[in-house]
């Protein structure tokens, strides 16, 4: 007997579950549910653009969307489209995939001025989330300050950092590629900009992660 489960996220974890279940019981039939339209969660939309090889990931998550035991069902949003009761009462099982994404308040004064940005919102925009369209305004930016020195931190230095023709294999939106080159790196020693604009407080224990950082 086939068993009905709904996976509620398209991002990595949903796929990694499906991929999991699918191996461990053939008979299964998956729907993987987003409120986006797009699968690849925030492997699209959170990994910054120039960072291809780790985007490629999403290259296995369409050879399980292939299957024709596994369907992709986007632009649903469970809360608000369908009821999470109304999806348990479909389904024989529900598996919840839907991540955890909010940019983390520091809790000091000025934060919420329109020119402080988060880098999930930031990255968002980049990479051409749909609750991210409007970027924000960098007609009057000479200067940036990235608070932070982990591996996102350093994505948004270095993406500030680059050239066009650097960022030229990038996924990177071109409105958004256009905005960052156009008002930023073209300013005189931009890329010494990129080389200075890291404000970190980490301990020598806690270095950046990654050796290409
Ligand atoms: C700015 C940023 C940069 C990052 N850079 C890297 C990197 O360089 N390398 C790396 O390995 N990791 C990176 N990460 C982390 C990586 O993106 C996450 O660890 C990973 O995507 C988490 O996978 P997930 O499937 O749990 O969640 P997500 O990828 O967030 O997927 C969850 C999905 O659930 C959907 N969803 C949410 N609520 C609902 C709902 N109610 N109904 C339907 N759908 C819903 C969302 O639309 C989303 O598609 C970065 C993250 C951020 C925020």
């Amino acid at each position: 007997m086939t068993h009905r489960v709904a996976i509620v996220g398209a991002g990595p974890s949903g796929f990694y579950a499906a991929d999991g279940l699918l191996r461990t019981n053939p008979d299964l039939h998956i729907d993987v549910i987003d409120r986006l339209p797009t699968p690849h969660g925030l492997i699209r939309a959170g990994v910054a653009p120039d960072h291809q090889g780790t985007k490629a990931v999403a290259r296995q998550f369409d050879r399980l969307l292939a299957r024709p035991d596994l369907r992709f069902a986007g632009n649903i949003e469970i809360g608000r489209d369908l009821s999470w009761d109304e999806l348990g009462a479909a389904y024989d099982a529900v598996i919840v995939a839907t991540g955890m994404v909010v940019d983390k308040k520091l809790g000091v004064p000025g934060e919420d001025l329109p020119h402080v940005w988060g880098s999930w919102r930031f990255v968002g925009w980049l990479n051409g989330h749909p609750d991210f369209r409007q970027g924000p305004d960098l007609s009057k930016v000479k200067s940036v300050a990235v608070i932070g020195n982990g591996n996102v931190a350093l994505d948004v230095a270095r993406v500030l950092a680059k050239s066009a023709d650097e960022m030229a294999k990038s996924d990177i939106v071109p409105e958004a590629g256009a905005a960052v080159k156009n008002e930023i790196v073209h300013d005189h020693g931009a890329r010494e900009m990129g080389r200075k604009i890291l404000q970190g407080h980490r301990r020598e224990q806690h270095p950046c992660e990654r050796v290409r950082d």
